[in-house]
């Protein structure tokens, strides 16, 4: 079906991207930061909070924050940054806090300084002229992060659109093309000591290139350091944000969660030689003859081609199951978690009986056959 003839070329009705441009949006940031490992991330304008959600599973960021100055947005998305089971199943290495914020973005609150990275997705075309005079002000030269991605609609593009509509979305108070947002980024860029690099996302169809992509982006970085005077002034300033919500994750560095994961570690891989050594031929005529099980070292072997050969084995005594502790740290998730022999020992005290000499844990088989 045709719609419309733009650069001299006909176009289809009903342009669509897949993945979703909102999805390419948000991958884009998400690639971003695995590439670049930032601590503290906001989001502003963060509607509906799905790049907050798809943030939150990186493990560099240890502070999210996101602030919109639609409160009722917020109050019904926060659960989608709540934690839920599998965060204390399994929790992060590096601790994480999420906070909301109601607010609007050209408000100067202390409570954004010092960030890595602030995102602004399809953000300022949803402000009033006001608004986006004092945006640069703001957003580069009060919170002055380290980076800044702002994404905006390429207003070249809306011809390819079917539909007469001025604007692609009934909020926005304006929408730019390439030259008006290049040259606003780079005023502002140059200004606030910043290089900003363009790109986009949404390709046009095969003849329409020369509109450009259907996004564009500019990506800032800063180029001259905070001075420590500028952070002191800074800090004077009151806080105008209210916060909607903070969820604060489980993590590694709560020694309560490391000592579950390692006892969990610890349990898992125990559990594990014990089925060898029960399923070993060994072990099931013994178990039936009703004799009393006397194995010693160097035949509970759980492997033959064992390449930790040197380390000491997992040995039966009488109706127990021996495991060494250096054994047990020889496994990779174990060795991970306690860096050492001695955190090991010290992190699965509580948990576990220790033999007599503390060298190995050990498990009464009878009873936890039971
Ligand atoms: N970033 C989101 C959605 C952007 S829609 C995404 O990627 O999907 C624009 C959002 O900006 C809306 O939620 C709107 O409430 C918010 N907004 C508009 N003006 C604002 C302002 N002055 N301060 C903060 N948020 C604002």
């Amino acid at each position: 079906m045709v719609d419309s003839d733009v650069q001299g070329v006909q176009v289809k009705e009903n342009i669509k991207f897949t993945p979703s441009l909102s999805e390419q949006r948000h991958k884009f940031v998400l690639d971003f930061v695995r590439k670049h490992k930032p601590q503290k991330v906001a989001d502003l304008g963060c509607a509906n909070c799905k790049l907050l959600w798809r943030l939150k599973y990186h493990e560099s960021i240890e502070v999210l924050a996101g602030l919109d100055i639609d409160e009722n947005i917020l109050t019904r998305n926060i659960y989608r940054l709540h934690t839920g089971a599998g965060d204390y199943l399994d929790p992060r290495e590096r601790p994480l806090t999420i906070t909301l914020y109601h607010g609007s973005v050209v408000e100067k609150d202390p409570c954004l300084l010092g960030f890595d990275l602030i995102t602004c997705i399809e953000l300022i075309e949803h402000l009033e002229a006001k608004e986006l005079s004092q945006f640069p002000e703001v957003i580069f030269g009060f919170f002055s992060p380290t980076t800044v991605i702002i994404s905006t609609p390429n207003s070249e593009f809306n011809p390819l659109f079917s539909g007469k509509t001025l604007f692609r979305h009934p909020d926005h108070k304006f929408e730019w093309d390439r030259t008006q947002f290049q040259s606003w980024a780079l005023d502002a860029a140059r200004h606030y000591g910043y290089s900003v690099e363009f790109t986009g996302l949404g390709d046009p169809p095969p003849g329409a290139e020369a509109v450009g992509f259907c996004t564009q982006i500019g990506v800032f970085v800063k180029t001259i350091p905070n001075t420590i005077e500028s952070l002191h002034n800074e800090k004077t300033i009151e806080c105008t944000h209210t916060t909607v919500g903070t969820v604060i994750y489980p993590s590694l560095k709560e020694e309560k969660y490391l000592r579950k994961a390692v006892s969990n570690e610890v349990f898992s891989q125990i559990l594990k030689m014990k089925r060898v050594l029960l399923e070993s031929p060994k072990m099931k005529n013994d178990s039936n003859s009703g004799d009393e099980l006397e194995f010693v070292k160097p035949k509970c072997d759980e492997s033959k081609n064992d390449p930790t050969e040197e380390i000491p084995k997992p040995f039966c005594i009488e109706n127990a199951f021996y495991v060494p502790l250096e054994r047990l740290f020889s496994f990779p998730k174990i060795k991970h978690l306690c860096g050492d022999l001695e955190t090991l020992k010290m992190l699965i005290a509580d948990e576990v009986t220790l033999s007599s000499d503390g060298s190995s844990v050990m498990i009464h088989i009878v009873d936890e056959e039971d």
